[in-house]
């Protein structure tokens, strides 16, 4: 069997989205399979829309994802000249012609036939100009196209997904291959790249399933073999509507940033729209992935992208991952932020950060989570939430219950959890006081929150010296008249 050889062929016109994330997933897991190639295929032909930026995106994504490529990556705006070589020959065997109709007149063309009630096709008007014809179109400054010509008949190609398609060619028009600009069209510049790099499966998103009988047209015509196609189903949100902003960031950078692990997304799209036929089985690791994978399992219908579900899958991978792990993708979390400067970063902090994670990694579903949600651990000071404040060190005894607190926790050396828990419940015993008196207050001091983790081994991951100067700085504001957070600072 000839060797497999599949593509990912990005257009550079923004970030890596989910769908295209998957695309690239499916036909690396191919290659990767069958022992072939994963070749990378910038199309940044559309010189308006692409951008170097968007380049750089899509290839940290990938190499993020852990998508690395065999081949590439091949831009095809380096590659023009053969396109243009490709051109010439279509147009030498008469399967190609020059078209000089500016874009307001094939407008107004198509405005009649539609006022007629007909579907516009383009209507060959320059398929049978004569040579002299086009040279005085030329002496007059027109820009040319060149079309290809569809043949009648009808065209048929196999989908690995939805076996034979047919397509009838009254139905396409003398598509444009190159532009008036020397730049070659999506569909003819994929299908020469294609042929050429010798692409044996072209598995991309059902999107493009109308391009598909054109580029077998110009197989045909420039007289390549076909590969075998997949077009894989879109990625819908719950609504049913194609993944967009509106549904959250459909950006692989965004998943990254809010600290999702790289395994559990690429776990997650697998999933997405394949199936192993293990029916209870979900996390699946990369080498499983490749082991099972098989065009013939992915899913038909549309797939639903469901954060809930990728949350989940997210935090069954922080459980299992390794502190320190975790605590580098933390790191980058909070230099983003501007918790920290790169350059501040010591040995302490992450020694101080990877118990953080410990303590909180069951509770979390990804990363930013803990920048959001429990930034007393990042912070200097605690900020308190209003209700937690009012309820909880609004109370009478409060001042008195904390300065019980400080007196007993400034006594202890060795600050770990069981001991600090043990003086607690000790001091509730004495005061004749169920030890909840002391914990709800204990836990707002020093994380300005009704809840969070365990508070004694919060206590611990704290330190003594940040728990004893938040006891003190609680038990001065609640002297204060009015709320901290509405006095305008401390
Ligand atoms: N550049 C095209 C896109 O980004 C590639 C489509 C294909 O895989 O043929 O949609």
């Amino acid at each position: 069997m000839a060797e497999v050889r599949t593509r990912f062929a990005p257009s550079p016109t923004g970030f890596l989205h989910l769908g295209g994330a998957r695309t690239a997933l499916f036909n690396w897991a191919l290659a990767r399979k069958e022992k072939g190639k994963f070749i990378l295929r910038i199309e940044d032909t559309d010189v308006a829309r692409s951008t170097e930026e968007a380049v750089e995106v899509i290839l940290d994504s990938l190499k993020w994802l852990g998508l690395y490529w065999d081949e590439g990556p091949y831009f095809q705006s380096k590659r023009l000249e053969i396109y243009r070589q490709y051109a010439l020959l279509l147009q030498e065997k008469g399967l190609a012609y020059e078209c000089f109709c500016t874009p307001e007149e094939l407008e107004e063309r198509r405005q009649k036939t539609m006022a007629q009630g007909e579907n516009w096709r383009y209507d060959r008007k320059c398929w049978n100009l004569k040579e002299e014809e086009k040279e005085k179109l030329r002496q007059e400054g027109r820009k040319s196209v060149l079309r290809f010509y569809i043949p009648p008949g009808e065209t048929t190609f196999i989908d690995m997904l939805r076996g034979e398609v047919h397509f009838q060619n009254e139905e396409l028009d003398d598509f444009v291959i190159m532009k008036s600009d020397g730049m070659p069209t999506y569909n003819f510049a994929c299908v020469v790249d294609d042929a050429l790099m010798k692409i044996s499966h072209v598995i991309r998103g059902d999107d493009h399933i109308s391009n598909t009988p054109r580029q077998v047209l110009l197989y045909q015509a420039l007289g390549f073999p076909l590969p075998q196609f997949a077009h894989i189903p879109m990625i819908l949100g719950k609504d049913k509507t194609r993944l967009s902003k509106r549904h959250g960031s459909p950006s692989v950078t965004y998943y990254r940033d809010q600290g999702y692990l790289p395994e559990a997304l690429f776990n997650y799209l697998a999933r997405l729209s394949w199936a192993s036929g293990e029916e209870e089985k979900e996390i699946f690791s990369r080498e499983e992935i490749v082991e099972r994978f098989s065009i013939e399992n992915v899913t038909k219908h549309a797939a639903v992208f469901d954060l809930d579900k990728l949350n989940w899958m997210n935090s069954v991978y922080i459980r299992q991952a390794d502190n320190k792990y975790l605590c580098s993708i933390l790191e980058e979390i909070l230099v983003r932020k501007g918790r920290i400067k790169p350059e501040e970063i010591t040995s302490a902090h992450r020694e101080y950060w990877e118990k953080v994670i410990d303590l909180m990694k069951e509770r979390i579903k990804y990363l930013a989570q803990l920048e959001e949600e429990a930034s007393y651990f990042f912070t200097e000071e605690v900020e308190f939430d209003p209700p937690a404040f009012e309820q909880v060190l609004g109370g009478e005894e409060v001042e008195e219950i904390l300065k019980d607190c400080e007196e007993m926790l400034s006594q202890i050396e060795d600050f770990r959890a069981p001991i600090l828990e043990e003086a607690v419940r000790e001091m509730a015993e004495k005061r004749g006081v169920k030890a909840a008196k002391f914990i709800h207050p204990l836990r707002v001091a020093v994380s300005g929150k009704k809840v969070g983790p365990g508070l004694f081994e919060l206590l611990e991951v704290l330190g003594k010296e940040k728990v004893i100067k938040r006891i003190q700085r609680a038990k001065n504001l609640i002297k204060e008249p009015r709320f901290p957070q509405n006095s305008g600072g401390e």
